[in-house]
């Protein structure tokens, strides 16, 4: 294994090894820290927790876990994959998971950067775009979990880190690697510790990655991933991406409330496909879990009728007003924790029924999903939207399944997902 991988959640791991496989590397995921040493003969693992929102001291504890395993199957860089939405809050987790790997790895230097311009997140000036507005006005500062309120990553790492945080701008990346290294001399020369990218496209990327080879580690987003595989002298390779042919019945369940999956839901539904809500504020306080049972058999009693049709649709997605009304009624993580709970056990039911191509859309509802249907790692395939690839679990027989991050994909991403996995079968 070349390069160790450590992503703070599921979607964003496969996100990371999408990029990977594109740019030539064969890519395992793993979902948690593997308990035996790596099997099959891979250019990079990475390893996916889910430990954006969980507090810092957990989230640092998993990551090094997760580097100990790494560094024992031979990875000779280490990378920590983030949002490229920056997904944090000031007690973390980006900022104490950074200090503690750099610290386990005797660094004194690394570079932070959410950067994905493939799917529009661009660094200027130390400000993180998400298409043309700043994060801040992206639908992010309504977040149920990590609201962004801040689009200048200097200011929001710095809060969360004890080393100082410099700046690695445009001007800088516009000169090439050689200048880029001269700055990372100089940053480090001045006591920085932790420098925030600017990348506006993939060309900036490129440049970045040679910069980077000795570095023992990296923390980005996925975009940086597109120029370190060239470092082991590997280029793009068509057969990474392979997988067996899709069978069983298709189920997308959807638990995101970001602008794009609202959207995607939105655009599902007005094709006259079905889909079935859950309505958290019909839900009255006392027995919660009780009722969230009751719903759970309802859907699946509905879907049932329909899975030999073609794809259903399980939803909790729903806009930023209303979500702040059920978190106010339910709390905002009694109402994650309960809704995720929900939507693994109607997972579970689904595979009961037969589904064995799986939608799941949301970070967190995928890796509440993914934990209960027991998938324990998975092989990387083509790429349906920037970030978002279909990937094969055979155990379980849990089949095929697409990690659709929040703001991911096209409107028509359900559909389209289902379309190419079925003409992309090896
Ligand atoms: P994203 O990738 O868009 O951030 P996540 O799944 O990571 O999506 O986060 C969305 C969170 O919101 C999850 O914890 C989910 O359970 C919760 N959620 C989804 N729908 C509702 C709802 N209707 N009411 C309350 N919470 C919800």
């Amino acid at each position: 294994m070349k390069l160790g991988c450590i992503a703070d959640d599921f979607t964003g791991a496969t996100d990371l090894a999408n990029n990977l496989v594109r740019s030539g590397m064969r890519v395992m995921q793993t979902f948690g820290v593997p308990t035996a040493p790596l099997s099959s003969d891979v250019d990079a693992v990475v390893v996916a927790l889910k430990s954006r929102t969980i507090p810092a001291a957990e989230a640092v504890a998993q990551s090094l876990d997760a580097l100990k395993w790494l560094k024992a199957q031979g990875a000779t860089q280490i990378y920590f994959k983030y949002c490229s939405t920056f997904d944090s809050t000031p007690a973390g987790n980006i900022g104490p998971v950074t200090e503690a790997l750099m610290d386990a790895l005797n660094c004194k230097f690394t570079i932070a950067t959410p950067a994905f311009p493939d799917n529009g997140r661009t660094v200027f000036k130390g400000y993180l775009f998400a298409g043309p507005v700043l994060l801040n006005e992206s639908g992010m500062q309504n977040h149920p979990l990590t609201p962004m309120t801040d689009a200048n990553l200097v200011r929001v790492m710095q809060a969360q880190t004890q080393r100082k945080v410099g700046l690695i701008d445009h001007t800088v990346m516009a000169l090439g690697t050689a200048a880029i290294e001269d700055k990372i001399r100089q940053l480090e020369s001045e006591g920085v510790g932790v420098a925030i990218v600017d990348a506006t496209n993939n060309d900036d990327l490129k440049k970045l990655g040679p910069a980077l080879k000795n570095m023992a580690l990296v923390t980005a987003g996925s975009g940086v991933a597109i120029g370190l595989p060239l470092n082991w002298g590997l280029t793009s390779s068509a057969h990474a991406s392979a997988l067996p042919k899709a069978q069983g019945y298709q189920a997308i369940v959807s638990g995101s409330c970001s602008l794009a999956t609202q959207g995607q839901v939105a655009h599902y539904k007005a094709m006259g496909l079905p889909s079935w809500q859950f309505l958290p504020m019909s839900w009255s306080a006392g027995d919660v879990p009780t009722q969230i049972k009751a719903d759970v058999a309802k859907a699946l009693a509905w879907a049932q009728a329909l899975l030999a049709q073609g794809p259903v649709l399980i939803y909790a997605t729903t806009d930023a007003q209303t979500l702040q009304q059920v978190q106010a009624k339910l709390g905002r993580e009694q109402a994650s924790a309960w809704m995720e709970s929900a939507l693994a056990q109607v997972s579970v039911g689904l595979q009961a029924l037969g589904v064995k191509q799986w939608v799941i859309a949301g970070g967190e509802t995928s890796g509440a999903c993914v934990q209960a249907l027991r998938i324990s790692q998975m092989q990387i395939g083509e790429q349906i939207d920037p970030g978002v690839p279909w990937c094969y679990a055979p155990q379980h027989e849990a089949g095929h399944l697409t990690l659709k991050s929040g703001n991911f994909g096209t409107p028509d991403f359900f559909t389209k997902a289902f379309n190419i996995l079925a003409g992309a079968g090896a």
